[in-house]
């Protein structure tokens, strides 16, 4: 089942890359495992995955001790500042730092552990009200002033777009998404690497390729649905 879904992400991921005329290696897919049981996460590593997302700093850090060591793990969920030391140095990236003293506490935890964190800025696509995430007008402000932070690496952005039946409804906010990125890249200080657009779920993936994804974050499509324990 998750080895047949994997596949169809997979052949979907391809025509989307060649439709926009990109390289399939320069889109990563993150599969995204949240709630699902160590055996299904399994079974994609089995099926070849090396990236995994979840959203729970506990359920992150179990599955890390569970999990094969050559798994490039993603901290993709909103984080509170007293849980930033369980995961700074053991993720690869964390997509969701929208205020300063997250990035504060971050760069001081990466000290101490004597890493450099690569982290993405959250943007507020949508301007939601239920969605965390910077304002769209105040990530480059907030760029500039968490640069200077040395260690943490802004590698890039990261968007969560609304939940829609029709994916074409997201693709504005995909562009919008962009302009932000290139602007960031033209106030880019000296030696940061710019690179990453995190963009595009299960529903949307296929258009946030189109729209310049470089990661996209796919749960539902690989794993299935979600249940959440509400006992
Ligand atoms: C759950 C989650 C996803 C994956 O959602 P699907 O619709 O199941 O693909 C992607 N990004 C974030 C931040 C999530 O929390």
């Amino acid at each position: 089942m998750i080895a047949e879904n994997l596949k169809l992400v997979e052949e979907n991921i391809q025509s989307a890359c060649k439709k926009a005329g990109r390289n399939r290696s320069d889109v990563t897919l993150i599969a995204v495992s949240k709630t699902k049981p160590v055996s299904d996460l399994m079974e994609a590593y089995n099926a070849g995955i090396r990236v995994f997302g979840e959203n729970k700093v506990q359920e992150l850090t179990d599955k890390i001790e569970k999990m094969p060591k050559d798994i490039h793990w993603h901290m993709i969920g909103h984080l509170q500042r007293n849980k930033v030391k369980y995961i700074v140095g053991k993720v690869d990236l964390i997509h969701s730092v929208d205020n300063e003293e997250l990035a504060e506490e971050i760069n001081k935890r990466a000290e101490k552990a004597g890493v450099i964190q690569d982290i993405l800025l959250e943007v507020n696509i949508a301007d939601e009200d239920t969605k965390f995430g910077l304002n769209k007008d105040k990530v480059k402000d907030f760029y500039v002033n968490i640069s200077k932070l040395p260690y943490v690496n802004i590698r890039g952005l990261m968007c969560i777009a609304p939940y829609v039946d029709n994916p074409e409804l997201n693709r504005h906010h995909f562009v919008n998404l962009r302009k932000i990125f290139v602007d960031i890249m033209n106030i880019m200080v000296d030696n940061s690497r710019v690179d990453v657009m995190s963009m595009g779920m299960t529903g949307d993936y296929q258009v946030a390729i189109e729209e310049g994804a470089t990661m996209v974050r796919v749960g539902t499509g690989i794993f299935g649905a979600r249940e959440y324990n509400t006992a």
